[in-house]
């Protein structure tokens, strides 16, 4: 079985080191992922340059681009043979409720799902005072490789996987959810640079507003590594009649 790992913190990150040792002992496992940091680039695909590969070490790809520039590269060309599936972190912070629409570490997964096994994307819930246990969410990650294996799910299926930042033992388990949902960002930050010019740094997620029993919130809140199938089809079928006649004598 062949792996292809990638990320969104970039290729020398902690998480993705851990992630490649881990899924080694399962797979044939390749890293493919951005030269920096590109966390919040979502599904981005790069358009208007070409992109360059650069193999680190036997194995370790990086790439001036994407998350998804990484996995589109890797699996539409790169390579002369196929992934079964692709592993995406382990991502240095959450990606609970509306992040996923932000996240490049999902979207690196999402560009997997054509594949022949479930993607995952893995978050480790880190914070200021958290003791950034990455091979807490390495090892996770490792578990749900060797499930998949023994108990095949359906190909498509994109996990979002998020593990409380604590030692391995003090997980307490697995538990299924559904995405919550954040209230407003918080308001961009402006600031001057060194000319008097106005600059202006986006602010911080909203605090959580959808994060009862069920969410992914509450989930990592009480120490369960939170599993989310996620879908793409972001038609809202329930409303397809009322927008159907609302469009009725739109052109006279
Ligand atoms: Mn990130």
């Amino acid at each position: 079985m062949k792996i292809l790992i990638s990320n969104d913190d970039g290729f020398r990150s902690e998480g993705i080191g851990l992630l490649r040792e881990v899924l080694a002992t399962l797979a044939d496992v390749t890293v493919v992922a951005p030269d920096r940091n590109r966390s919040g680039a979502s599904n981005s695909l790069t358009l208007d340059v070409p992109l360059r590969v650069f193999e680190a070490e036997p194995g370790v790809y990086s790439v001036p681009g994407t998350p998804t520039d990484c996995v589109h590269l890797a699996i539409s060309g790169l390579f002369d043979y196929e992934y079964d599936m692709v592993v995406s972190g382990v991502n240095d912070g959450e990606n609970l409720g509306d992040d996923v629409l932000y996240s490049g570490t999902v979207a690196a997964a999402v560009e997997g799902r054509f594949l022949g096994l479930p993607t995952i994307a893995v978050s480790l819930c880190t914070g200021p005072e958290s003791g950034r246990h990455f091979d807490s969410g390495a090892r996770v990650a490792g578990l749900l490789v060797s499930q998949l294996l023994r108990k095949p799910l359906e190909s498509a299926l994109i996990l979002n996987v998020n593990v409380p930042d604590v030692p391995f033992e003090e997980l307490r388990g697995f538990r299924t959810s559904r995405l919550g949902f954040r209230h407003r960002s918080e308001p961009v930050i402006r600031a001057h640079d060194p000319r008097g010019r106005p600059v202006y740094w986006v602010g911080p997620a909203g605090p959580e507003q959808d994060a009862g029993p069920g969410t992914d919130f509450h989930t990592v809140t009480q120490g369960y590594v939170s599993v989310t199938p996620l879908q793409i089809d972001l038609t809202r079928h329930a409303a397809l009649p009322a927008v159907e006649s609302w469009l009725e004598g739109i052109d006279g």
